[in-house]
């Protein structure tokens, strides 16, 4: 509710599923190439999906990821886990990081924060790595930034313990920069081995960091915002980060467009009326 109304959305009502998220399924079940920028284009949203006028705000910049350094490419994807063993393989991944201390984020840290939520998730968030307060508490997205992921997933209808939160670097870059890349490569293949292990039916990447080392590629937001990305076997939506809508609120109400993506793809309702 407190994200609806952040947004100025009082009122919602039922429409029908757009056919163009419909022929995402199509996409991804075969005829379109995993990673192919040729993905689908956002569902129309109506009042909440329209893209500015002229003359209308324009989102301020991300944090870009430092120049000129490789990003790898995602490994291939591993054979699916049983749900029952879902649990057991998320802890052996957590002890193969064991007490890390393969880039030198060890060295400023003080918990690795590894995931929050439902081994079983249905939806999984990708956030860029902790900031002071998980980096305390050793779990994802407890601060500023969390309490505004916890009102968007609760916005949907879901409930925090019931998605998948992680980052792609588990120790807190000093003072919350940018990882760098190298940290970045070094610390994302636990995060690839964990999403294969809970293998949602959607991933969310929360800003540009996420989307980079998801995708494997650097891409201005705006061209991943918007449309659904055939990854791992699974569907990728790219919104804004969480950090940046606190810095920027105008931004909500496109963030919330792409939460509706995601909730389509999950077959969640709109609230009719709230
Ligand atoms: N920002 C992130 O990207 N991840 C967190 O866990 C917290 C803030």
């Amino acid at each position: 509710m407190r994200f609806y109304r952040d947004l100025g959305l009082t009122e919602f009502y039922r429409r029908p599923v757009d056919p163009g998220v419909l022929e995402s399924s199509a996409l991804l079940s075969g005829s379109v190439e995993p990673d192919s920028p040729q993905t689908l284009r956002a569902p129309s949203l109506g009042a909440v999906s329209s893209p500015p006028r002229v003359g209308q705000h324009e989102p301020t910049q991300e944090p870009p990821i430092p120049p000129r350094k490789p990003i790898y490419t995602p490994p291939a994807a591993s054979p699916a886990v049983p749900a029952n063993d879902r649990l057991t393989a998320l802890r052996a991944i957590r002890e193969d990081i064991g007490d890390c201390t393969r880039c030198a984020l060890h060295t400023g840290r003080n918990k690795i924060v590894f995931a929050d939520g439902s081994p079983n998730a249905r939806l999984f968030f990708v956030g860029e790595g902790p900031g002071a307060d998980e980096d305390a508490q050793g779990l994802p997205f407890v601060g500023k930034a969390g309490q505004l992921l916890n009102n968007m997933i609760n916005a949907m209808g879901l409930k925090r313990e019931e998605v998948y939160i992680a980052n792609v670097v588990k120790c807190r870059p000093p003072g919350n920069r940018t990882p760098e890349p190298d940290e970045a490569n070094t610390c994302s293949p636990f995060l690839f081995q964990q999403i294969d292990v809970v293998h949602p039916e959607v991933l969310v990447a929360l800003g540009a960091t996420a989307a980079t080392y998801l995708l494997g590629q650097r891409q201005p937001l705006a061209g991943l915002r918007g449309r659904i990305h055939a990854f791992r076997g699974t569907k990728l939506i790219v919104t804004y980060h969480p950090a940046f809508l606190l810095r920027d609120p105008r931004q909500k109400k496109e963030a919330w467009a792409d939460l509706q993506i995601a909730m389509r793809e999950l077959g969640l309702q709109l609230p009719s009326k709230i």
